[in-house]
């Protein structure tokens, strides 16, 4: 008889059934997002286009799915003692929110000059906010040490497997409710969503084929795929502030580089045409960063229109945060 292996993966990948079972837990507290269509789309892009609109998500984004996976996980001392993360964005918001409602204290750092929104929808959730200066302190490091010297969790925004996990539960639903799809497009930052998608793909809809869409000026995801290790770049200047991350994860590099089709990247401009649209058509406010998977998947069409015609794609706006100043700004 050989010895039962130590875990069947060193790295502690997640497979589809932890996202079978991230959609048990997050069951009561997550919204199931509608999904959406446009016969304008449709026609527009000559395919049928599904949009998984997790900017009506609690929080205003899919890192709720992640964050409350993450928590409902967490033993019953170390609920007891709470949780740190450091985000200036969704992440942020969405562990304050998670921790609000399992009774888990929440300890958020975020820079001084984060947005008045953001700080104070972080705090309306309950949570305590630590701020640093961002051009002369390591937010990780602060994070680290206070999560050392309070006993505090540390809630990483993508590299995580129950992270991974409860993200993917955004493309099971849809998947549940489309059927099987012949193109999938979803944004890419530190690839927490697109991971959790592509195991979730592989066991609903095996022959779909699967698109991570990033920021042009931020496309390390791409030179990572290409280089076949995740490579790092400098902070990129990008509208999509949600997926200015500058490398893949340990965790989610792996699964992207096995299942991926391909990373695609998109501009500025054609970010904020997509919230346009969104707007005019479907009714519904997105954030820049939301908007990447519906301009990869305008991108991709227009680069092979044969290969989409008629096509069955599936799309998913990741958040819908933005200050109405901003929004307004932007689309105008
Ligand atoms: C975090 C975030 C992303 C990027 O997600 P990853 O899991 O880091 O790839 C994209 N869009 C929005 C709105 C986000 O908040």
């Amino acid at each position: 008889m050989t010895a039962a292996p130590i875990s069947a993966d060193p790295l502690d990948l997640p497979t589809v059934d932890d996202v079978r079972a991230a959609a048990t837990r997050i069951r009561e507290a997550a919204h199931r997002t509608p999904v959406l269509t446009s016969r304008l789309v449709d026609a527009e892009v000559g395919a049928q286009v599904f949009v998984k609109a997790e900017n009506l998500q609690r929080s205003g984004s899919f890192k709720f799915r992640g964050a409350f996976n993450t928590l409902s996980r967490l033993s019953d001392a170390h609920r007891a003692t709470g949780v740190i993360a450091f985000s200036s964005g969704n992440h942020a918001q969405a562990v304050a929110l998670a921790a609000s409602i399992l009774h888990v204290p929440a300890t958020i750092v975020m820079p001084t000059d984060a947005p008045a929104s953001k700080m104070a929808a972080t705090r309306g959730y309950g949570a305590e906010i630590v701020t640093y200066d961002r051009y002369t302190e390591d937010r990780e490091a602060i994070a680290t040490r206070l999560s050392h010297e309070r006993g505090l969790t540390l809630v990483p925004p993508y590299d995580h497997p129950d992270v991974i996990a409860g993200q993917g539960t955004a493309v099971l639903e849809l998947l549940e409710e489309t059927g099987p799809l012949d193109a999938l497009f979803v944004c890419l930052g530190g690839g927490g969503l697109l991971s959790g998608s592509l195991l979730s793909a592989q066991a609903l809809a095996p022959d779909c084929a699967v698109y991570g869409v990033e920021p042009r000026a931020g496309d390390d995801g791409l030179q990572s795929l290409r280089a076949g290790r995740i490579v790092r770049i400098d902070p990129p200047r990008t509208l999509a502030d949600g997926a200015a991350t500058p490398y893949l994860g340990t965790r989610t590099f792996p699964i992207i580089r096995d299942r991926v089709t391909d990373i695609v990247t998109v501009s500025d401009d054609e970010l904020v045409d997509a919230m346009r649209m969104f707007a005019t058509r479907m009714k519904i406010i997105t954030e820049p960063t939301g908007c990447l998977a519906f301009a990869g998947m305008r991108a991709g069409v227009a680069a092979d229109p044969d290969r989409f015609a008629g096509a069955r794609i599936g799309v998913i706006i990741s958040g819908g945060n933005v200050d109405l100043d901003r929004f307004a700004a932007l689309i105008g």
